[in-house]
């Protein structure tokens, strides 16, 4: 009994099983087809969503989604749905995939299509239906590797919304930051679109419009034994990130854009041995939005880190996303944060919401039956592929999903 595990960046229990195996992915990433007339590539499962921009950067080729890191496998991106800032127009990373190839606990190896549920099971079903193998994905074909970004300040959170609201439209890339800090919690808006090279390109970046980061040069060697994320640090942080932009449209490389944190290797150390949680939600409605966010200036501790983003619908019985309003938030791992995020998640429950099971370390089996109420279809899916109940995680069993 086990479960599969790619490179980790899953911020819970997702890819662990104390009770027996985790399987390494990883080692799994040979390329294995590319169809230059239709964008498509056919991987294993464990290549990065790094290693193919680097192989495809440079002919102009990018993953349709990705998330806030590179570092993560085409398979982890599968299991877990993952959505980008471009939600809004393109969906989640599972809508740009053709097939999988899912080896299954009996020893069998399926293709599975998007015709086939099983499919939509394994689409943000955390590895509990099989081992994804192989994945086939479209990529989209880009005009430079550079981001031409919109900055809008707004000074509080009600005109963050509305901006993010009136503006997403428009652009392929739309984020929000809200400074946790601030009185009025004011924030900024990132709307972005990959620049052309002739009209955006600024002269230093057009003599190589499609060139590769190599990832980050600075790491955080060890943990230290405090803190250093402490709440000084974090203020200091967001009044950092406050200033630091202006109302301006700047063109800047895809790496700093949509992987910010890839900048410093092993940054989590700076959380100290404690650690911290990331908890996102989504819920329906602005106003349940308003609720939760009114709840959270309350919380034990304030955060830097804050995304918002509106998130359209998603397939698949464990589907994550909206349509609604989503906030992921990076808050420090203590015995009074975690009883404050429990209680919040039943008021996200309340108000028609979910937690992100790839990012939760916190959901009972009763509130995620309430987050989750197409379970059963997920199980009954489930049992067809694994009927001895092979595949299990730390995660399944403390929701209830699975015997321990
Ligand atoms: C800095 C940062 C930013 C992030 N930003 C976003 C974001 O913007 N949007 C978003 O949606 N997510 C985001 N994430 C979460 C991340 O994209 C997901 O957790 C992703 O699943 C991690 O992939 P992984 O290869 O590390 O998988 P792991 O963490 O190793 O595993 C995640 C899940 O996938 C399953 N799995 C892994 N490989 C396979 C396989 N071959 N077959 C079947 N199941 C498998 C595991 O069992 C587990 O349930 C972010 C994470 C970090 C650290």
């Amino acid at each position: 009994m086990g479960i599969p595990r790619g490179l980790g960046r899953s911020y819970g229990d997702a890819s662990f099983y104390s009770g027996g195996y985790t399987w390494d992915v990883r080692g799994h990433k040979a390329l294995l087809a590319w169809d230059e007339d239709r964008g498509c590539l056919v991987a294993e499962a464990g290549m990065s969503l790094y290693e193919v921009i680097q192989r495809f950067l440079p002919q102009g080729w990018f993953p349709i989604v990705v998330p806030g890191t590179q570092f993560v496998t085409l398979g982890g991106a599968f299991a877990s749905n993952i959505h980008g800032k471009n939600h809004h127009r393109e969906g989640s990373f599972a809508d740009h995939v053709e097939w999988i190839d899912l080896f299954l606990p009996s020893g069998e190896e399926r293709r599975v299509t998007p015709a086939d549920p099983l499919f939509w099971a394994t689409a943000g079903g955390m590895g509990l239906t099989g081992i994804i193998t192989r994945i086939c994905m479209r990529l989209a074909r880009i005009p430079s590797g550079y981001i031409h970004n919109q900055v809008k300040k707004a000074p509080d959170w009600e005109r963050v919304l509305l901006t993010l609201k009136e503006e997403e439209g428009k652009f392929p890339y739309a984020v929000a930051w809200l400074d946790h800090f601030h009185r009025t919690n004011r924030g900024i808006v990132h709307l972005g679109r990959w620049a052309e090279i002739s009209s955006d390109l600024p002269a230093a970046y057009r003599k190589k419009p499609f060139r590769i980061y190599r990832g980050a040069q600075f790491g955080v060697p060890f943990t230290p034994p405090f803190r250093l994320f402490n709440s000084f640090g974090r203020a200091v942080i967001s009044a950092w990130y406050w200033y630091r932009h202006t109302e301006e449209e700047t063109v800047l490389p895809y790496a700093p854009y949509f992987f910010p944190l890839d900048g410093v290797q092993k940054w989590n150390r700076l959380w100290g041995y404690r650690g911290f949680l990331q908890f996102q939600f989504i819920v329906p409605s602005e106003e349940g939005f308003r609720v939760i966010w009114t709840k959270l200036q309350k919380a034990p501790a304030r955060s830097f880190l804050t995304v918002v983003k509106r998130l359209g619908a998603q397939k698949g019985p464990l589907a994550f996303t909206g349509p609604g309003w989503t906030l992921a938030i990076d808050l420090p791992n203590t015995p009074e944060m975690r009883l404050f995020l429990k209680a919040l998640i039943d008021v996200v429950l309340a108000w028609e919401g979910k937690i992100y099971l790839t990012k939760d370390s916190l959901l009972d089996p009763q509130q995620f039956r309430g987050a989750y109420p197409e379970w059963q279809s997920f199980w009954e899916l489930k049992v067809q592929a694994d009927p001895l109940i092979q595949l299990r995680s730390d995660l399944s069993i403390r929701v209830g999903l699975t015997p321990p």
